[in-house]
């Protein structure tokens, strides 16, 4: 087929989902505030944002890029200094890639997003993995760390070069104790990441109570923004070396590539940022109706796995029940995708029945009722 036929289909592409009630982990803190979604439009043309531009990205006065990143940010992040980036991931490439070269080491939990290794591959780091207690908790622990850091110490003769923790992770939601965590790490000189994906922008987190070296958060995770952007936190102690700049063009930080998120992303984030801030102080409500969504689930027979009581929206869940149903339903293992759209309901992947998971973030309680409701008819009919 000539090139100029398939071109049509991509005209005006409608999405599918518009109206469902979405309960999809990676998409629920990334729905556009209506102020973001106008900033949308008026900043979508290319390099919009660099009309008075002084030479760096956070630097520019007009629109309030240089306000945001250098004083809301910081003080929302709880560190000395912030950048945004392009997504999560690239906010860890640039502290991995800064602060370690290649053939040292860094621990991680099992949990960790596959991002977080890849981070680490990418700059030929060796990861160690902290192991989480396996079903049905998951717990990511203190005492991990300290083996994984001691093992380290014992192979090699000196620490590893970074750590990192996951905070929630992206499967379990799970929160670990951070604070106990970074004192570990502290003991042994290792400069603590703390991955805040499913944190920053949803729930109170602040780097320095937790005793974070770093902070890493994603744009269209959990801040509202469209993305792909991220935000990273530095502590005072390793800014210098995170926010190096080049020796040829001096204004421009090597490791930020001179300038990270240039157009529509950063102002979605700023137009979204009062709400997100608003919102992340009725974090409690949040996790008031996680628990109640989890203990109704639980007594159609589902069991959700992770911290229990769970203290964040994305849960997740198993559930034999519906694998049971899947081997005789006529759709198979695609019965409960089709059972939920036909309820317009979305965001279990299509495929999965014997476990999944699943975000509750900032769906109304009537929503939460019908998605229950929902379960129990596929479940008890
Ligand atoms: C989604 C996710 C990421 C990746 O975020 P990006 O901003 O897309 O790079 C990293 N870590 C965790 C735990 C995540 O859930």
């Amino acid at each position: 087929m000539a090139i100029e036929q398939k071109l049509q289909k991509f005209q005006c592409i409608k999405r599918s989902t518009r109206g469902t009630i979405n309960i999809d982990p990676l998409q629920r803190g990334g729905i556009l505030t209506d102020e973001a979604r106008e900033a949308l439009i008026e900043w979508g043309d290319g390099y919009s944002i660099c009309d008075f531009c002084p030479g760096v990205l956070d630097m520019i006065k007009t629109p309030p890029i240089f306000d945001f990143i250098h004083k809301a940010l910081p003080e929302f992040l709880g560190t000395d200094h912030a950048r945004v980036t392009n997504g999560a991931r690239e906010s860890k490439f640039a502290i991995i890639h800064s602060m370690a070269k290649e053939g040292d080491w860094i621990v991680l939990d099992q949990s960790a997003h596959y991002t977080s290794f890849v981070a680490a591959q990418r700059t030929r780091l060796n990861i160690k993995a902290v192991p989480n207690s396996g079903s049905p908790d998951y717990r990511t622990t203190p005492e991990g760390y300290l083996d994984a850091i001691q093992e380290i110490i014992k192979e090699t003769g000196k620490p590893p070069a970074l750590a990192l923790v996951t905070y929630p992770d992206g499967n379990y939601g799970n929160l670990p104790d951070v604070k106990k965590i970074a004192a570990v790490c502290h003991e042994h000189d290792v400069p603590l990441i703390l991955n805040g994906a499913y944190s920053v922008g949803r729930m109170p987190v602040n780097a320095k109570y937790l005793g974070a070296d770093f902070i890493v958060g994603s744009g269209h995770k959990s801040m509202a923004s469209s993305g792909p952007i991220g935000v990273l936190g530095v502590s005072e102690e390793y800014s210098s070396k995170v926010f190096e700049k080049s020796p040829t063009h001096k204004v421009k930080e090597i490791e930020m590539l001179g300038c990270t998120a240039r157009g529509a992303t950063i102002m979605t984030m700023l137009a979204s940022f009062p709400k997100v801030f608003e919102r992340t102080k009725h974090w409690d409500s949040e996790v008031e109706n996680a628990r109640w969504f989890s203990s109704q689930l639980e007594s159609l027979g589902l069991v959700q796995m992770g911290d229990k009581p769970h203290n964040h929206d994305l849960m997740f869940f198993e559930a034999p029940i519906l694998f049971e149903i899947s081997q005789t339903a006529k759709d198979g293992r695609y019965f409960l995708y089709k059972e939920l759209k036909a309820r317009k309901i979305h965001g279990i992947k299509a495929g999965l029945t014997k476990f999944f998971k699943l975000s509750t973030f900032g769906v109304p309680r009537d929503d939460l009722k019908v998605v229950v409701d929902a379960f129990d008819e596929i479940i008890n009919s």
